[in-house]
């Protein structure tokens, strides 16, 4: 069964779509926490960062060296915040690696 971003990446769900390469896409979060909300998705279902191993090694690298190109592009290089939730105690609600990327407003510390 596809996950929720499988079906996205597939075109089967709309999502605002912000940027797509081979490796990953990346979408406008449905519930932003911030003004700025996006989540970097890799094409590959890895179900969390947990379950990562070494041939994944490049594709990290890419998701990672995009981020930097999307803050780029959206002139928000300055100031976002990453977070990648890994598990249902840490937040983890949609099973397929995702890395969001949060920007436009003052964040504090610890995240809570
Ligand atoms: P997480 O809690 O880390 O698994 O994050 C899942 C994120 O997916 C949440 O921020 C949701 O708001 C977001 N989300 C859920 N469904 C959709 C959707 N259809 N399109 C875009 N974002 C979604």
């Amino acid at each position: 069964m596809k996950t929720l971003f499988e079906k996205i990446i597939d075109r089967d769900i709309p999502a605002e779509f912000i940027y797509e390469d081979d490796l990953c896409i990346a979408i406008n979060d449905i519930n932003p926490q911030a003004p700025i909300h996006i989540l970097l998705i890799p094409k590959k279902p890895i179900k969390m960062l947990s379950d990562c191993n070494d041939d994944d090694k490049d594709l990290l690298a890419h998701l990672f060296l995009t981020v930097g190109k999307i803050t780029k592009k959206l002139d928000i290089n300055n100031t976002f915040r990453v977070n990648i939730n890994n598990g249902e105690g840490a937040g983890q609600e949609v099973f397929h690696l995702h890395i969001h990327i949060l920007s436009g407003r003052r964040f504090h510390w610890p995240p809570g």
